[in-house]
């Protein structure tokens, strides 16, 4: 495992790699690694021939002027050693600089475009994210070009964007391979910004799985997902130090919110403010047609 952060030495090491018959696997962070990372990491190195290349880099443009750009934990020795520490490490550490990546500087209009999709949800509280987290993943793309590229389930919204980025601009060139979330005992999802909550928050925070449970429970059980909805919304919003941002059911092929006549695959998205500190969480449901 070496730590790049020159672009050049990354090319050689790429190059050397693609002339052994290996072939590119990408797993894209912003660092303060915790078992969720890692499990993408796995995923990532039990890929036949993988040269894996994890990169660390906090992306300036998909934080918003009064988000936590500045306060996300940057925890490059830790990392390193959580690393270390797996049966498989991968191959490179990518921890490009802010300079190198925006050499031109930050462009007025970021590419690709996340749309519609992108102004809902996650991009409707934090407007412009998926415009730079869009952006930043297909210049990931393009620098590192990987056969395989491998991203969280918990980033639901970033997922379907970045599948569809990689339809509409990669020609399906690239596997986008999806781990699953990866939760604390307590059922809470795993993040990087767990670590700012009090305990008062966290006791909340573990809650919220067990509301989608039922929520996927009562659905399961004949009630409509509007009845089953507005439940879980008063039981969020009951939580102490909470404050509801959304919830919601979308189909998983649009991400459109989804009819009491909808059957098939939906997500219930989840997104609470606690203490301050924003946390996002969903789980996949199978809606059968209503009897
Ligand atoms: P981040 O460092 O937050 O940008 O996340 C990097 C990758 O890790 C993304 O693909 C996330 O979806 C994924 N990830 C974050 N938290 C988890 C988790 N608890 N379980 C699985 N993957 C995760």
């Amino acid at each position: 495992m070496i730590v790049i952060n020159a672009l050049v030495e990354l090319q050689e090491q790429l190059t050397a790699a693609k002339t052994q018959g290996r072939q590119i696997v990408l797993v894209p962070t912003m660092g303060a690694l915790h078992e969720g990372h890692l499990s993408l990491v796995e995923i990532a190195t039990a890929q036949p021939d993988a040269f894996v290349v994890l990169s660390i880099f906090v992306n300036p443009t998909q934080f918003g002027k009064n988000e936590d750009f500045d306060k996300y934990p940057r925890t490059l020795p830790e990392d390193i050693a959580r690393l270390e520490e797996l049966s498989v490490t991968p191959d490179v550490i990518f921890t490009p600089q802010v300079s190198e990546v925006y050499s031109e500087g930050i462009p007025e209009r970021l590419e690709p475009r996340a749309g519609a999709i992108g102004s809902v949800f996650e991009g409707a509280a934090r407007p412009g994210h998926f415009d730079g987290m869009l952006h930043i993943v297909s210049w990931f793309f393009r620098t590192v070009q990987p056969a395989i590229a491998v991203f969280g389930a918990k980033d639901a919204q970033q997922l379907y964007l970045i599948r569809r980025m990689v339809h509409r601009e990669f020609a399906d060139s690239i596997t986008i391979l999806e781990g699953k979330t990866i939760r604390e005992e307590s059922g809470l999802a795993k993040s990087s910004r767990n670590r700012f909550l009090s305990s008062e928050g966290l006791a909340s925070a573990s809650r919220i799985i067990q509301i989608l449970r039922t929520v996927e429970a009562e659905i399961g059980a004949g009630q409509t997902p509007d009845a089953a909805l507005d439940k879980a919304r008063m039981a969020l919003t009951g939580l102490s130090l909470a404050k509801l941002d959304y919830l919601e059911l979308v189909d998983k092929s649009t991400f459109k919110p989804i009819a009491d006549t909808f059957s098939g695959e939906a997500l219930l998205l989840v997104a609470v403010i606690l203490d301050g500190v924003r946390l996002i969480d969903n789980i996949t449901l199978n809606i059968q047609e209503p009897a």
